[in-house]
């Protein structure tokens, strides 16, 4: 079974779904070592991005992914929107003419996303980003043996990733300003993140 067009819009649509849901949550965790907007940045680029989908109706996942990517490039300013941007931008050019996207492909188009917001955030694992999220879900979707037990894999694996932020020291991004002091607290960027693998599993399994 393979991940297609429709499913692939479907998740950003869930996903869309999951920011205005979550908004006010992510707001309260960003306010609490950072400066208050990931819910708000999240929700309005992911709005934008629904707009410029049904707009340009993108042909395969890959363009799909690369719409999204490139309305939040332009419509979300801080940190999170050029990650995210750089993240589906290079999981979309991974995936690149290909109409149906097998465990393969995607573990694969995941692990050149993470790449790119490695190379654009200088973000180790542990230093409490989206990183801590996205590396454990990856990996998941890597050993996984099919498609399905994979993305529920990943999202176990982020969700874990997500609630191992808490106790860390925040070492990049705006949440590092507080030093110690943004211990115990949770990661607004490896919740968003969290929700992308969930969402991804709710469009995905049983493609
Ligand atoms: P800003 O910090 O500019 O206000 P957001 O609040 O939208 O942007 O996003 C904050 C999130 O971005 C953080 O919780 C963290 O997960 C993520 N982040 C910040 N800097 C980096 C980085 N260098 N690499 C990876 N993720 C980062
Ligand atoms: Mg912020």
């Amino acid at each position: 079974m393979a991940i297609d067009r429709d499913s692939t819009l479907d998740w950003m649509t869930r996903f869309a779904g999951e920011m205005a849901e979550h908004r006010s949550e992510l707001v309260r965790l960003d306010t609490a070592i950072g400066d208050g907007d990931h819910g708000t940045n999240m929700n309005r680029g992911m709005q934008k991005a629904l707009e410029k989908l049904a707009a340009s109706e993108p042909a395969d996942p890959g363009a799909v992914l690369k719409t999204v990517a490139m309305a939040l490039i332009s419509s979300v300013g801080g940190a999170a929107g050029p990650l995210y941007g750089t993240l589906l931008l290079q999981m979309g050019t991974a995936l690149a003419g290909q109409e149906q996207v097998d465990l393969t492909g995607f573990a694969a188009a995941w692990r050149t996303g993470l790449e790119g917001v490695q190379s654009r955030g200088k973000a180790q694992p542990g230093d409490k980003t989206m990183l801590d999220a996205l590396g454990p879900g990856t990996e998941a979707l890597e050993s996984a043996a099919d498609l399905d037990s994979g993305l529920s894999a990943a999202v176990s694996a982020a969700e874990q990733g997500m609630n191992a932020t808490t106790p860390l020291v925040a070492r990049k991004g705006r949440a590092s300003y507080l030093g110690e002091r943004s211990k115990d607290h949770q990661d607004p960027g490896a919740t968003s993140t969290y929700y992308l693998f969930k969402t991804a599993a709710e469009a995905l399994t049983g493609d």
